[in-house]
């Protein structure tokens, strides 16, 4: 039998447990890291934003991990880790297609949206190759020493006086291992909350509705060059960024496709789909549910005329999960056990990289138990508020998927959110227990909420007079000059004054 005797136990080598692995190691802690499969490995979550980014390197200088570093930037990444896949992410891009029509652009861009994150290709953001990434994560936390278990089952979780028991297999035999403390890191595994019973969030209270059809793709063709090929260059003059060089929303009735592009030619690409407009045709395969919907979309079907899937598809069920508790007096979950929303505009990595940097932070804080237990439960209760304000901005905008410009405008309160706390950031005046999306602000959360109501019930035709009002309602908070009607939806990089103390 394998025996670890430790202070931390985490399931799941994802980057987000890995990185919190290797943070504890730093600090003095001994812990076990163990893992259902095996790396290399594909996975899914692969586009990071500057907020993702600041955490990134946040935690690097905090918790001096000089090799983690390069990866906050496109430029230093691709100069540091050349063999490691990224693609380069200058910010979001925004396309309505309409049923049985090619896309048409249009001179006031009504139909696309695209807001830069970075001013330059150099310091922009990053696709994360997960596969990739993630293995090379874990490999240097085995050079620092954290001892992991792959292909390891863990099938009987307790709790008792002295903390954490678990009992597993691997190929080459049974597994236990004790620890004072427990983070369950691994994702949809759940395994933490089937062995304490935590229950899940009614699934009819959250607003976002979403199942996923998703590959890897060889041969997608660039989106720039079919809009220039049928409508000549003046179709992309006025883009901020090469639009491929970001993560594409392809906005379709009732759901959505996202495009990221890798540097090595592979392409990841997946729909996220209401269920209730989209029901799964149970006779139908995977890959036919794929070529129906592209052909239903003329411009979606000459993206993909050339694509190759390069692994097989992934059809899931419903996507949205939220357990009622993610931490307690001696564990935690990371955001992606506790829940999941969609993936449109990509909030799981920077949330994953909020919480292990907050829980890196308790852990070199908080020696005593009573000290991690004050701040574990804080941790809870801004994890699933971070969860709950994700579904809040997420639903508002799935809500307004035939209504563009009513779509674009709301979409703002995310973008107004992200860029102050970016600011907040870049100015040095974030802590470490800063909320993501300014989830813990009450002022902004109350402004928002009213003005997502409202865009729900607005109407096409008012969408001009909704932006209008809310440019007002957003002008404390909207350092980056978003909500302009002069950019006609083309938003480049603009640095804001520093934020006032929220
Ligand atoms: C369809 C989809 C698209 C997404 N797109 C984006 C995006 O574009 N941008 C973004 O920021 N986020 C996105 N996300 C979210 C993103 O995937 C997560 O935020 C991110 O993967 C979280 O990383 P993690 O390390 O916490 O967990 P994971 O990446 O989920 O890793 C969990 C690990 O735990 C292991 N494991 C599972 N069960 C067990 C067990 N019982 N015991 C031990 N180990 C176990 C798994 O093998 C895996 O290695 C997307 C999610 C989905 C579902």
């Amino acid at each position: 039998m394998t025996r670890f005797d430790c202070d931390l136990a985490i399931l799941g080598s994802g980057f987000g447990g890995t990185l919190l692995a290797v943070i504890a190691r730093k600090l003095g802690y001994s812990v076990a890291l163990l893992e259902r499969g095996r790396h290399p490995r594909f996975a899914i979550g692969e586009s990071s934003t500057p907020l993702s980014n600041f955490k990134l390197a946040r935690i690097a200088d905090h918790f001096g991990l000089d090799w983690l570093r390069p990866f906050a930037k496109y430029g230093t990444w691709k100069a540091t880790y050349p063999d490691i896949t990224c693609g380069l992410k200058r910010g979001f891009g925004f396309f309505r297609h309409e049923r049985g029509r090619p896309f048409g652009a249009r001179d006031d861009n009504a139909n696309a949206l695209l807001v830069a994150a970075s001013p330059d290709d150099s310091v922009s953001d990053t696709q994360w190759l997960r596969a990739e990434f993630d293995a090379y994560v874990v490999a240097r936390a085995v050079e620092a020493g954290v001892p992991y278990l792959d292909e390891c089952e863990i099938r009987d979780v307790r709790h008792d006086s002295r903390g954490w028991e678990l009992n597993g297999t691997r190929p080459d035999g049974a597994v236990q291992a004790r620890a004072k403390l427990l983070v369950d890191a691994s994702g949809t595994g759940q395994v933490l909350a089937d062995a304490l019973g935590i229950g899940q969030t009614d699934p009819s209270a959250l607003k976002v509705r979403s199942r996923a059809l998703y590959s890897h793709f060889t041969g997608v063709a660039r989106w720039q060059d079919l809009l220039e090929g049928e409508f000549g260059r003046s179709a992309t003059t006025g883009h901020p960024f090469r639009c491929d060089d970001s993560t594409i929303h392809q906005i379709i009735d009732g759901g959505w496709m996202w495009i990221i592009r890798f540097d090595n030619g592979v392409t990841s690409a997946g729909f996220s789909l209401d269920p209730d407009v989209h029901p799964l045709r149970p006779d139908e395969t995977a890959e036919d549910e794929w070529r129906r919907l592209l052909n239903t979309y003329p411009s979606l079907a000459r993206q993909f005329a050339s694509a190759t899937p390069v692994r097989p598809f992934v059809r899931t069920g419903r996507l949205q999960r939220r357990l009622t508790q993610a931490a307690g007096p001696d564990w935690a979950m990371l955001p992606h056990t506790a829940g999941f929303l969609d993936a449109w505009l990509s909030p799981g990595i920077a949330q994953t990289l909020f919480a292990v940097s907050r829980l890196g932070y308790i852990l070199a804080e908080e020696r005593t138990e009573r000290g991690r237990e004050r701040r574990l439960l804080e941790y809870n209760r801004t994890v699933l508020r971070e969860l709950a304000w994700v579904d809040e901005i997420t639903g508002t905008c799935f809500a307004c998927f035939d209504r563009f410009p009513v779509l674009a405008t709301a979409s703002m309160l995310y973008f107004v959110a992200a860029i102050y706390c970016e600011e907040r950031e870049r100015n040095g005046e974030a802590g470490p227990d800063d909320a993501f999306l300014l989830a813990d602000h009450g002022a902004f959360r109350d402004l928002a909420w009213d003005i997502f109501r409202r865009a729900v019930r607005t109407p096409a035709e008012d969408a001009e007079r909704f932006a209008e009002g809310v440019r007002d309602r957003i002008a404390p908070y909207n350092l980056g000059g978003l909500c302009d009607p002069a950019r006609r939806n083309m938003y480049p990089f603009i640095t804001g004054p520093a934020p006032q103390k929220a």
